[in-house]
């Protein structure tokens, strides 16, 4: 009987004496002459083979002789202890195999690309020869972990009384308003199943069923151009909650989230800060703050009032703000940065930036001249602006000085090394607007989904001021990313239509979209709220990857191709028939 099989990676210096036998991939080869050196590698890592010509079998030496990266075979020797001066610098680097057997258990081809981690193949590569692709350590690491991390928020969540329960994939459009993947029915001709966008009806359901904790690892589709923190088909943890208040949500999602990050040595700190959304925009011109680092906004609107420079005068008059940052040891800033500060500003709308700079006493900005000493003083100090620092200032709508600001932040920060990528700072936001205005429709649309619910002392908006409407909504944040959000729900019927009637949505339509949920409110429905987070993208941050591709087995590229199965590809006209589709004119495969 031969040894039970080795794992390669696992070889220790206590292992030195041993007979082993090891199964896995060729990877490098050395031949000095009298030596033969093969690295062999499988899913627990690397360890080097040596076939001595003077010792080992010729048949071992001629195979070792013969074999090409990416070989699969089966090896045996004894494990024997390298000389100080020859440990190489990884975990199995003290010992090697003298090997005396080596046989091949399948040959390969010569691969495209070098499956190490240090590889120059372009992505397009990698994702065509995925398979070769994912043998390389960091991406072997990469999968694991995210199998560690969906398996802590699976037992945390179990062990918390969630059940999982899967919802159809099969089912019809959902409320996240992104544009549907279709499915036509055979069965039943000119009738289309949308992949679902995410569970969200279907766990709303379930709570109107009696589970009270659901969760599930979830497969959500929308048909959104693709980035890369963005694929069309990706995973949420997606949990709904009876007889909930916000709290309750807060502390599930933070104790499944600290073990999550926990498997990648993270630490998140629970419990995490809340900022209301109103509180986040007026900090740090977002709602998805980076924590990381102060550098918050200022309101410089009372200071730059009735101080004749056209800029803010003009954005006043319009019913505008004046927003500012105050950059602690930004007098050093070139002319070059703040070239490119200027026209960041600008890609978020503002009409342009205005500086000021304080260096040895003297205050120096474009805007000096227009403004009286008074003001200039009045908006200094009303920023706090001290020797050496810089002041960048927005005067716009609201909205766009907020947004303007909100970009400014993060380039500035990285521009002054603010920014510790170590680190980890989780926040909640929370009371989001319950609408958002299109000013092109003119009409109002839900910033979560229809199935929000307003705060409860905000209830006498709903018809009289809908913009100033609170919903019951949170997000969570991670260094200006955002995980997840969700919401508590609205559990009655009349509630529901009133928003419903905000939104334009009339009654039909109601009952056409969603007619089985507002059915279901009718018969007892349980105070009910939940969340959903991207666990691709908090694997994404657990592993430091800077695309989700890096963390999904088979992704799709940013123009949504396949490129190992070549997907989306042609179908029979045989298969178009059965399903009562016309063939497109110009069939493109
Ligand atoms: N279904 C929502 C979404 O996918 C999340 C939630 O409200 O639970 O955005």
């Amino acid at each position: 009987m031969s040894e039970p099989r080795q794992p390669a990676g696992a070889l220790r210096a206590g292992d030195a004496g041993r007979r082993v036998r090891l199964q896995g991939w060729v990877g490098r080869r050395r031949d000095l002459g009298d030596l033969i050196f093969l690295t062999l590698r499988d899913r627990s890592g690397t360890a080097q083979a040596v076939f001595d010509k003077a010792r080992c079998p010729a048949e071992a030496v001629a195979a070792a002789a013969d074999a090409r990266s990416e070989d699969v075979v089966e090896l045996e020797g004894e494990v024997v202890l390298r000389a100080g001066n020859q440990v190489r610098e990884e975990p199995t680097g003290e010992v090697e195999i003298v090997a005396s057997r080596l046989e091949f258990l399948a040959r390969s081809d010569t691969p495209p690309f070098v499956v190490e981690d240090r590889t120059n193949a372009t992505e397009e590569l990698r994702l065509q020869y995925r398979y070769l692709d994912l043998r390389r350590p960091a991406m072997q690491k990469n999968i694991a972990l995210r199998d560690e991390i969906t398996f802590r928020v699976r037992k945390v969540l179990h062990e918390r009384g969630f059940l999982e329960i899967e919802t159809p994939m099969l089912t019809r459009s959902t409320p996240e308003g992104a544009r549907d993947f279709l499915v036509p029915s055979r069965a039943h001709h000119g009738r289309w199943y949308a992949l679902p966008q995410s569970p969200q009806l279907f766990k709303q359901i379930l709570m109107i069923s009696g589970f009270e904790k659901y969760f599930q690892i979830a497969r959500c589709f929308r048909d959104e151009d693709l980035r890369a923190d963005r694929q069309y088909e990706f995973t949420q943890i997606d949990v709904e909650i009876s007889f909930p208040t916000e709290e309750d949500v807060y502390e599930a999602v933070e104790a499944f989230l600290a073990e999550a990050f926990a498997a990648a040595g993270i630490k998140s700190d629970p419990p995490f800060r809340r900022l209301t959304y109103a509180r986040a925009l007026e900090l740090y011109g977002t709602d998805r703050p980076d924590l990381r680092y102060d550098l918050t906004l200022c309101d410089l609107t009372a200071a730059a009032a009735g101080g004749g420079f056209p800029p803010f005068e003009k954005a006043l008059q319009a019913g505008g703000t004046v927003r500012g940052i105050r950059v602690p040891g930004g007098s050093g800033f070139s002319r070059k940065d703040l070239d490119e500060l200027t026209e960041a500003a600008r890609a978020h709308g503002a009409g342009g930036l205005v500086w000021f700079k304080k260096a040895q006493g003297e205050v120096t900005s474009p805007a000096k001249k227009h403004l009286s000493e008074g003001t200039l003083g009045n908006l200094l100090a009303a920023a706090s602006v001290a020797e050496g620092d810089l002041l960048l200032v927005v005067a716009d709508a609201a909205k766009t000085a907020f947004a303007s600001l909100g970009a400014l932040r993060p380039l500035v920060a990285r521009r002054l090394g603010l920014v510790d990528e170590s680190r980890h700072v989780f926040c909640w936001v929370t009371e989001f607007p319950l609408f958002g205005f299109d000013a092109e429709t003119g009409g109002w649309f839900p910033m979560n989904h229809p199935f929000t619910s307003p705060r409860e002392e905000d209830l006498p908006l709903l018809e009289s001021d809908p913009g100033r409407v609170r919903a019951r909504a949170y997000d969570v944040v991670v260094n200006g990313t955002e995980l997840g959000s969700g919401s508590i729900r609205i559990h009655r019927a009349d509630v529901q239509e009133r928003v419903f009637r905000v939104l334009g949505i009339s009654e039909a339509e109601g009952r056409e979209r969603f007619g089985f949920l507002l059915e279901a409110l009718r018969y007892g429905a349980p105070p009910h709220g939940g969340i959903a987070l991207g666990l691709d993208r908090i694997c994404a941050i657990a592993a430091g990857a800077a695309s989700l591709r890096e963390i999904i087995a088979f992704p799709k590229t940013t123009s949504g191709l396949d490129l190992m199965t070549k997907a989306p590809a042609g179908v029979d006209a045989r298969q178009l028939k059965e399903l009562g589709i016309d063939p497109p004119a110009r069939s493109e495969t």
